[in-house]
């Protein structure tokens, strides 16, 4: 995209004076301003870049003078899913000493790490999950949620890490938008009071806190006004007016700059048809001038290419505009000598190169990170425990807890007494990726199981727990096929994990996704069997025939790691006497259609079904709204195209996963970005075609298999009656010395395959083509279209090397 820069408007719109008076400022700027005085430009160049871990050595980062790195969603070190605290150590400490060894072109300035905690230290295996966002608003608690951020940041200074990508400060107007989860919630007051307390528990309170080892950097994120793009589509574009940007918008950046924020991202989104990267009068004129922001200003993840003139290498743009750090994943050796050519030709002025790095060291001897010594040692003994320590975990089990919100519950079903016949079902009960959602070890929360969880709860271990302690039974059958007929069901069920873009939607309805739910909620009723819903979820849907076919229903949001603050609400104690109660009130509106997904800001909520605020508690006599049968009649007139079906489209499409096999074991789950078969056989990598992690590069050396599968099977015959080919891209690395068949399965041996082998060794090695097999010309062995598990499965015999993307059937024309 070009984008015309600067962009410059001075308008008549006053924003508030923000600043934070620093008692040591003066002698602060004095440090910053006689070292910036040694420093070349290449090394002011590569204090403004931000690699990624994978893509960058400390001896690297040492050489370049690089400022800062960050580990992606899903990056570990050594690429291993269970990285250890002391192997995070590890490499932190090797960063650090690089960028702190001197010599004669050499300053030793320490690069700070950052990474997206945003609902804990996420990324990190054995660390306390808590809710994601928008349960935090619900459970509308500061005191909470600013124990939280001192958990979080205990957490992520426990592994070496400086610095957090969080708190998100979205009001989001939309619930179409994928990154809804991760917002507060629609009411600017309570995005506002939440910033200011998690910047107070992740940065510290008051200055000389900020130094102390426990606590780390906090990022104001996303600047501003991604919470209200047009249809909720993310990285889209607001086009509302300067009032509103700053009313409502803005309202948490406010908050979180007087706590003393020292970071701010800038949004992937656009302000009236401008992207803000490249925008000088909102990261220039408005931030740091009026509002008063002296910290720094960091791109998001390759955000400086979406204002660049297309094809053309370099962040000029975004840095011109008022972006002080880069975030380039991968490409910051181009980028450095490209920046150091733009400032050589006047492109990029040097005033503007010296003012960035000013910030950025100015926060880097704000927070002590030049006296604070190496990351291993900041917190000495005791940071190992810190990772997932007891109490965190409690915190985030109360967290739990008080974000539930009770939207029926008729004839007081609930609470529950344990000592009855309990049956649990639902994809959800009994699986803590999918209650911890996105950005859960993962970029996408996809690809997790229960084993990658140690020490956390799934939603169904407490209610087992509760249940057999009391003297009551419990049984856990995901599909609701009951063995005894039990006195009352718990169905778990919801959304399925996504992050960003990958979780924009058109429509709320959650049945027309899916009806599985639907059915079995249906098949209980039919039974006669009361049901408690939970329902597992980053947004409000439009969930009308459910919560009819339930007795009670319960919104449990993305809970996070500790499930088991479910049962500890919905159960009375053993002697008879009630723990808790319902805290959680709703932080948006939901809806009462499947289409009313959007209020523009100020123009009053939508026809709600619940209005914000609304939540029940035992105190009330299960009336409510829900109390009725709520009209079930919804049009959605944007439905899921049914004319076709996404298999991998970047990451597998729910309820695909991705698995390998070989001899001896034909179905091992790909839980990480690069997985090998137990012997060997194969290996898979997740890799970048035309976007970031959209190919999958497999490598045969010997039989094997990789292939996307669903637990339930699923009916294809109106696709295969249509005429409809599977398509996907596929780059040949190294020529097959064996055969290649493309199957689909129902259930093996019964399946259709397609011999890939003679085109494969004619397609020219390296180069992606598009693929499309009509599925007529599959040689059939017994498939039955209406049964289908495994809808896409690639076999060779020998040694080959592929790599794939982007599968997906499509009915014929
Ligand atoms: C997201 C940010 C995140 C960054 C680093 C981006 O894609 O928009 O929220 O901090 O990646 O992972
Ligand atoms: C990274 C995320 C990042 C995203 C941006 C992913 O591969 O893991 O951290 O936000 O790419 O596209």
């Amino acid at each position: 995209m070009t984008e015309k820069s600067p962009i410059s408007n001075r308008t008549d719109v006053q924003w508030p004076l923000c600043h934070t008076p620093w008692p040591n400022h003066a002698a602060i700027e004095a440090r910053v301003e006689a070292l910036l005085a040694k420093m070349s430009i290449a090394q002011k160049v590569g204090q403004m870049m931000q690699p990624e871990i994978q893509h960058i050595t400390p001896a690297e980062v040492g050489s370049f003078h690089i400022g800062a790195v960050l580990n992606g969603g899903g990056s570990f070190p050594n690429n291993n899913k269970q990285a250890s605290v002391s192997d995070w150590l590890t490499l932190a400490d090797a960063y650090y000493r690089a960028s702190m060894a001197a010599d004669s072109d050499r300053l030793p300035i320490p690069v700070i790490w950052g990474a997206d905690a945003v609902h804990g230290h996420n990324n990190v295996y054995g660390a306390t999950i808590f809710p994601h966002n928008i349960g935090l608003g619900a459970a509308g608690d500061s005191e909470l949620v600013l124990d939280i951020a001192k958990a979080t940041a205990r957490e992520v200074a426990a592994t070496g890490i400086d610095w957090s990508f969080a708190p998100t400060l979205a009001v989001v107007q939309d619930l179409r938008w994928g990154r809804c989860y991760e917002s507060y919630g629609c009411l600017p007051d309570t995005v506002a009071d939440y910033a200011s307390v998690m910047v107070n528990g992740l940065q510290g309170e008051g200055v000389e806190a900020f130094t102390r080892a426990e606590h780390v950097i906090a990022t104001a994120k996303h600047f501003v006004g991604e919470g209200g793009t047009q249809k909720g589509i993310d990285q889209g574009d607001n086009v509302c007016s300067e009032e509103t940007l700053r009313d409502i918008h803005a309202a948490g950046y406010f908050a979180a700059l007087r706590a003393g924020v020292q970071t701010v991202m800038a949004s992937f989104s656009s302000w009236q048809g401008s992207k803000i990267h490249g925008h000088y009068y909102l990261l220039t004129d408005v931030l740091k001038r009026q509002i008063g922001f002296d910290g720094f200003v960091v791109s998001d993840w390759n955000g400086f290419k979406q204002v660049e003139p297309s094809n053309h290498l370099g962040c000029g743009v975004a840095i011109n505009a008022g972006v002080d750090m880069i975030m380039c994943p991968e490409d910051w050796r181009a980028l450095i000598e490209i920046t150091i050519e733009q400032i050589a030709a006047g492109e990029i002025a040097e005033e503007r190169i010296d003012d960035a790095v000013r910030r950025i060291l100015r926060v880097k001897m704000r927070v002590g990170a030049f006296d604070k010594g190496k990351p291993s040692e900041r917190l000495g003994r005791q940071g190992e425990q810190l990772l997932g320590h007891r109490e965190h975990r409690a915190l985030a089990r109360r967290a739990a807890r008080e974000s539930l919100v009770l939207l029926k519950n008729e004839r007081r079903l609930l609470p529950l007494k344990p000592r009855q016949r309990v049956l649990v079902a639902g994809s959800g009960a009994d699986n803590i990726g999918q209650q911890c959602g996105g950005w859960t070890l993962t970029w996408q929360g996809t690809m997790n199981q229960n084993k990658d969880f140690p020490e956390a709860s799934s939603i169904w271990t407490g209610i087992r727990e509760r249940v057999i302690s009391a003297g009551g039974s419990v049984e856990l059958e995901q599909s609701g096929k009951y063995s005894q007929r039990p006195d009352v069901a718990i169905v778990v069920f919801g959304e399925l994990p996504y992050a960003e873009g990958e979780g924009d939607r058109t429509h709320l309805s959650h049945s027309a996704d899916s009806n599985q739910d639907l059915c079995l909620l249906q098949s209980l009723k039919a039974d006669g069997i009361p049901v408690v819903s939970v329902f597992l979820t980053g947004r409000p849907l439009w969930v009308n025939p459910e919560i009819n076919l339930s007795q009670a229903f319960v919104v449990a949001w993305l809970p996070g790691s500790e499930g088991r603050g479910i049962a500890d609400v919905l159960f009375l104690n053993p002697d008879g006497s009630q723990a808790y109660d319902f805290a959680g009130r709703l932080p948006l509106p939901w809806p009462d259609g499947a289409m009313q997904a959007d209020w523009p800001a100020q123009s009053g909520e939508p026809a709600s079904v619940f209005a914000t605020g609304f939540g029940l508690s035992y105190k009330d006599d299960g009336g409510g709204p829900a109390a009725q049968n709520l009209t079930e009649l919804d049009i959605v007139s944007e439905r899921p195209r049914t004319d076709s079906l996404r298999i991998y489209v970047r990451r597998p499409i729910p309820p695909y996963e991705l698995f390998v096999g070989e001899e001896g074991q034909w179905r091992q789950t790909v839980d990480a970005v690069q997985a090998t078969s137990v012997q060997g056989a194969v290996e898979v990598k997740i890799v970048d075609n035309a976007r970031q992690g959209d190919a999958l590069a497999v490598k045969w050396r010997r039989e094997g298999q990789i292939y996307f599968q669903s637990i339930q099977p699923q009916d294809f015959s109106g696709l295969q009656n249509s005429g409809a080919a599977m398509h996907f891209k596929l780059r040949v690395d190294s020529a097959p010395q064996g055969s290649v068949v493309l199957r689909m399965d129902s259930q093996y041996p019964a399946s259709a395959s397609f011999d890939l082998t003679e085109s494969l060794c004619a397609q020219p090695r390296e180069h992606w083509k598009d693929w499309q097999i009509p599925l007529s010309e599959l040689a059939v062995n017994g498939l039955d279209y209406a049964q289908v598990r495994t809808p896409f499965l690639i076999w060779a015999d020998a040694p080959c090397g592929l790599s794939f993307g982007e599968v997906y059937l499509q009915a014929g024309p």
